[in-house]
């Protein structure tokens, strides 16, 4: 009868939320996870200690097999990874993925689905929440109970705490730095299933209206500016991109990353994906070197989570000296030029 099935169904939900568990989509590069993956992992367990972790990973060819691998030996939670092997998710696409999303969720009936704030996570993860008619909850900073979430508002100045209390799934991004994978979480992990993902919703032809057209990245030895544990960020202060050269040379010394401002961007002297702040990446290294940056509140934005800060300005009044844990009042080339001869190389 209609109540028997309204009945049988609403038993069948409770059921599925007890034994709710989360996914997480993770991101991959040359055969691993890569590290902000980890820290949604991270986040994941944070969860609920006793909920199971599911672990998407999508692409295609040799690279994608080896990321399962790590995937599955990656947290002692960690009870599957599914594997979407089609040349059709080989590029961090939203319009194939959200599709991808929509369907692994509709035959798992997760809980939590949980990416982490990259532009992959930011892209996919509002497009397959309309797809489910959620909402999601983005850029979480910590988690308080399963469905209680603390995030930053207001450009980092303020953190508001949210309760979610929408339908399953509760989707979420989550800021990388404020997750750290821990290492007792890999010990002692047995390998998980890996499983292969039904793909029939590709078959339906070409997905959205984006396509792929090149990747451009630097060729460079360098850590990514979002994973490294030392960043070097030059501001307007720098005047040129000829005199971002000393930054690159002391970065290739420490092993750091390159930073900017968003003023260094758009006056040329960079391109845009070193821009650290409010509308760039959100880093929080071991050690964070300013140079002749003000520290507006857009850009502490995006690093007043660093461990250590070290600011160079001429300005003694310059905001940043308020973040910065040692300050030196200074022209920033005669101090360049000085750590250049200084710091031998690595
Ligand atoms: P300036 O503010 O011009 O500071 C240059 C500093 O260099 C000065 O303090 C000066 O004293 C110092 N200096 C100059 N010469 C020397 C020298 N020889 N030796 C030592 N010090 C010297 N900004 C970001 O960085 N990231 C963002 O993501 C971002 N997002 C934004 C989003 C919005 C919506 C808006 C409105 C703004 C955003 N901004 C962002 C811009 C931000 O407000 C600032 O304009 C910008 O951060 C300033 O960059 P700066 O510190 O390089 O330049």
């Amino acid at each position: 009868s209609g109540s028997g099935f309204c009945c049988s169904s609403r038993l069948l939900a409770q059921s599925l939320r007890r034994f709710a568990s989360t996914l997480v989509v993770a991101e991959h590069e040359g055969g691993f996870v890569k590290p902000s993956s980890l820290s949604a992992l991270a986040a994941a367990e944070a969860i609920a200690e006793e909920n199971k972790i599911s672990v998407l990973l999508g692409g295609s060819g040799p690279a994608l097999h080896k990321a399962a691998d790590h995937a599955a030996s990656s947290h002692r939670l960690v009870s599957e990874v599914l594997v979407a092997d089609s040349e059709a998710l080989a590029h961090p696409l939203a319009e194939p993925w959200a599709e991808l999303l929509h369907s692994v969720q509709q035959k798992g009936g997760y809980s939590h689905v949980i990416a982490s704030s990259t532009s992959f996570g930011k892209n996919l993860l509002p497009r397959a929440a309309a797809l489910l008619d959620v909402s999601p909850v983005t850029d979480v900073t910590a988690i308080k109970e399963p469905r209680v979430f603390v995030r930053p508002i207001y450009a980092g100045n303020a953190l508001c705490t949210v309760k979610y209390t929408g339908e399953d799934p509760c989707m979420m991004s989550i800021r990388s730095t404020s997750f750290s994978p821990t290492t007792e979480a890999m010990s002692e992990t047995k390998a998980a299933p890996i499983t292969q993902v039904d793909l029939s919703f590709l078959s339906e032809g070409t997905i959205g209206k984006s396509t792929w057209v090149n990747l451009t990245s630097q060729d460079t030895e360098r850590p990514d500016l979002a994973n490294a544990r030392v960043v070097v960020t030059g501001g307007r202060g720098l005047k040129s991109s000829e005199n971002f050269k000393l930054l690159e040379q002391l970065a290739e010394k420490l092993g750091a990353a390159v930073g900017a401002t968003r003023a260094a961007v758009d006056a040329g002297y960079v391109p845009n994906d070193l821009q650290v702040g409010q509308t760039g990446k959100i880093v929080a290294p071991e050690l964070y070197m300013a140079f002749g940056v003000s520290g507006a509140i857009q850009h502490l934005a995006g690093m007043r989570d660093s461990k250590v800060i070290v600011a160079v300005n001429k300005d003694a009044d310059a905001p940043i000296f308020q973040v910065a844990d040692y300050g030196l009042v200074a022209d920033l080339f005669e101090v360049l030029d000085e750590l250049l001869k200084k710091i031998p190389d690595k």
